[in-house]
């Protein structure tokens, strides 16, 4: 027995012991301060609020270890730029949907760009006799290739009380 505390006691004793508990408390320093980097670099990415950003790189740096684990646990799910990209999809989704509309007669949804309903064959618009272009009912030439179209008189497109466009001759 004395001769094993005798031995511990010679390792704790010499320089050795120490030159690697410097090392050892120095690799650990270094995690610390690497952690509490990589919060704030996370942080940013998924906090909007600098606030809220500043109390999670603070936590991290007081309570090392502790404080990056706690934080990975809280911290938002997703990215801040996931959450904007699925804003937009969404809005636009919306737009797209706005766009939509329906056939006057049958009531199935039908495109802007649409010249007749799939559904019930109704004629919603003209297309441009010379290009094939969709054109506007209230146009008075086509604005693609400059085909002069007459206005005449016919069953209403869409639910505005407009007039079909045909060809002046
Ligand atoms: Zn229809
Ligand atoms: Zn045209």
């Amino acid at each position: 027995m004395d001769n094993l505390f005798g031995t511990i006691n010679s390792i704790i004793g010499s320089p050795y012991w120490m030159v690697a508990l410097y090392i050892f408390t120095f690799c650990v320093g270094v995690l610390w301060l690497a952690l509490v980097f990589w919060t704030f670099k996370d942080a940013r990415k998924r906090i909007d609020d600098p606030i809220i950003i500043g109390v999670s790189v603070l936590t991290s740096l007081v309570l090392p270890f502790m404080g990056t684990l706690v934080y990975a646990i809280l911290r938002p799910a997703e990215y801040l730029d996931e959450v904007r990209e699925r804003d937009l999809e969404m809005r636009s989704m919306e737009q797209e949907l706005q766009s939509l509309r329906a056939c006057p007669s049958c009531g199935e949804v039908v495109r802007p760009d649409f010249v007749a309903c799939p559904t019930c064959r109704r004629q919603l618009r003209m297309a441009c006799p010379n290009c094939d272009r969709v054109l506007e009912p209230n146009w008075k030439l086509c604005p693609y290739c400059g085909q002069d179209v007459k206005v005449k008189r016919v069953p209403p497109p869409f639910d505005e009380p407009t007039e079909l466009l045909t060809t002046g001759r």
